[in-house]
């Protein structure tokens, strides 16, 4: 027996009407736990209506009072950390630490955007020419509207939402259907840190509900976090409608492994990247590129007893240090292409298929895969399989394991290991991709820096949160202003008397 969910929409939770619904599983028992509405154009455009009735005021509200409310609003968040981690990993299945973790990460743009009347201060210029000045104000864009994935339930919903609403924006959030739940909750938690009515809409939904934001002249700008395929769809449509778009898309993260890395260092950074969260982050490290013959053969040597002893569990299992993939399509897809890399000709080194844990046989569990002597024309090495899966490329110098980083569709991340300063700088500075990490296996930028990738992992002219976050969801306007010189002897100027027109 599965539990009803709802839409958030004005202030309440809101029954589905469409008829269509869908499940939301336990990844770990394969089990439905939950029912999902799946919105309407007709319901979604209830939640379009809704923000756009709560705009005028909100925007019009004092950055330091929209502050005082995200102020409020992390306050409960730490105190329903608890909670909210189960949510996250009932739904999606990471272990525990991993939820809170990424909540924290959600958090940490919370507190960046509690400086918003800092954030928002502009520029201005004195005599541009005669008695003229020149100044800038950053104002909201109006109705924005966010996509987001499965694999972070909690901290990609808050790349968007706390941003656009601190600028002063409403805001309709659309989570993916595989994971709704944290996202409702944290839209009740809003209401109770003092956000007006309408201000945050969750509408549940597939294409249908996001076709119909892309669809709707009411909003203005779209944040997408997901699939390339998707994220290029939302791109194209969105700007067609004339939109305001960014979309964070698909990644390959390669790490390359200079013959002079600490191993120490690179076995356990290899396994954090490449495992952690079952290898479903987008920042996840699904390449190594080892340099040199003898540097590849100690790699797999020290790292292949490692992925074998990985502990794969239920998150309920706090000895677990991953936990199932998301659903039982990915976990066949994920097992394809073990396939295929063995049928290419890779080394299966460890072979995480046919993963059966006692007590759950229905689980969608993939054991840590690692391959060698992979190869740039296999489908394991191009594709993003996003599940724990890491392909090892034996490249024989620099260059050559530099030019592969380059050549691949995908530029969300990447990473060097090497004691050495030249090296590293000049790949940091020459290399295509957005997010770089020097001996830091996934590079992800602090909240008040901005996140995004290069190439085929990212649509648009802005990264996420951080001041590009702002830049995103504000407009700009610039304002040039003559005044008459001179205050004259006996001026009257037009303050009615009582009024507080002068503060
Ligand atoms: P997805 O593209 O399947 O779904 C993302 C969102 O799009 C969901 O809300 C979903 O309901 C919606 N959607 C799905 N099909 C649609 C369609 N045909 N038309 C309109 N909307 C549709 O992605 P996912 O499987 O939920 O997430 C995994 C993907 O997200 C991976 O590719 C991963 O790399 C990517 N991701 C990227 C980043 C980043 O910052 N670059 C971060 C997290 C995840």
């Amino acid at each position: 027996m599965s539990d009803d969910l709802w839409h958030f929409i004005d202030g309440e939770r809101v029954a589905g009407k469409s008829g269509r619904t869908g499940d939301v599983c336990n990844p770990a028992t394969g089990e439905v736990e939950k029912s999902v509405p799946l919105a309407s154009a007709d319901e979604v455009r209830v939640a379009i209506e809704s923000a756009a009735k709560a705009l005028p005021r909100w925007a019009a509200t004092p950055p330091a009072k929209r502050a005082q409310v995200m102020f409020n609003f992390r306050a409960l968040l730490i105190e329903h950390m608890d909670e909210l981690a189960h949510l996250v990993s009932a739904e999606h299945g990471k272990t525990l630490e991993d939820a809170k973790g990424s909540i924290s990460r959600g958090l940490e743009v919370v507190e960046f955007v509690c400086g918003i009347p800092q954030l928002l201060k502009t520029d201005y210029s004195e005599a541009v020419a005669g008695q003229v000045d020149s100044y800038n104000v950053r104002q909201p864009v109006g109705v924005c509207a966010g996509i987001t994935p499965f694999n972070f339930p909690a901290m990609v919903p808050m790349w968007m939402f706390p941003v656009a609403l601190a600028c002063g924006n409403t805001f309709i959030l659309k989570p993916s259907e595989k994971v709704p739940s944290c996202s409702l909750r944290m839209a009740e938690l809003l209401i109770e840190a003092g956000l007006p009515k309408g201000c945050l809409n969750v509408v549940n939904g597939d294409k249908e509900a996001v076709d119909t934001l892309l669809d709707d002249p009411t909003v203005s700008a779209i944040s997408f976090v997901g699939s390339t395929a998707i994220g290029r769809y939302i791109y194209e449509t969105g700007c067609k409608n004339g939109k305001r778009v960014q979309a964070l898309c698909g990644a390959k993260n390669h790490m390359i492994i200079m013959p002079d890395a600490d191993m120490d260092q690179v076995v356990d950074a290899a396994m954090g990247a490449a495992y952690g969260s079952a290898g479903e982050r987008c920042m996840a490290i699904s390449v190594a590129v080892t340099v040199g013959e003898e540097t590849g053969d100690e790699f797999i040597r020290r790292l292949a007893p490692r992925v074998q002893a990985l502990k794969v569990g239920p998150y309920t299992d706090t000895a677990a240090e991953m936990g199932p993939v998301i659903t039982r399509e990915s976990k066949e897809k994920i097992e394809r292409y073990i396939d295929e890399g063995v049928g290419a000709g890779a080394e299966l080194v460890v072979d995480g298929r046919g993963l059966n844990l006692q007590g759950y046989e229905n689980g969608f569990f993939v054991g840590g895969t690692l391959f060698d002597k992979v190869t740039s024309d296999m489908s394991i090495y191009r594709d993003e399989i996003f599940g724990p899966v890491l392909s090892t490329v034996r490249a024989q110098s620099y260059e050559d394991a530099k030019q592969l980083v380059l050549d691949h569709e995908y530029g969300n991340g990447t990473a060097i290991f090497t004691r050495d300063g030249d090296t590293a700088r000049d790949f940091t500075q020459s290399i295509n991709v957005g997010m770089v990490g020097v001996n830091v296996p996934i590079p992800v930028p602090v909240a008040y820096h901005s996140f995004g990738g290069w190439k085929a992992s990212l649509f648009g002219d802005h990264s996420i949160h951080g001041m590009e976050g702002v830049r995103f969801y504000t407009k700009l306007k610039t304002i040039t202003a003559r005044w008459p010189s001179g205050i004259k002897e006996g001026a009257v100027f037009n303050f009615h008397a009582g009024s507080d027109g002068g503060h």
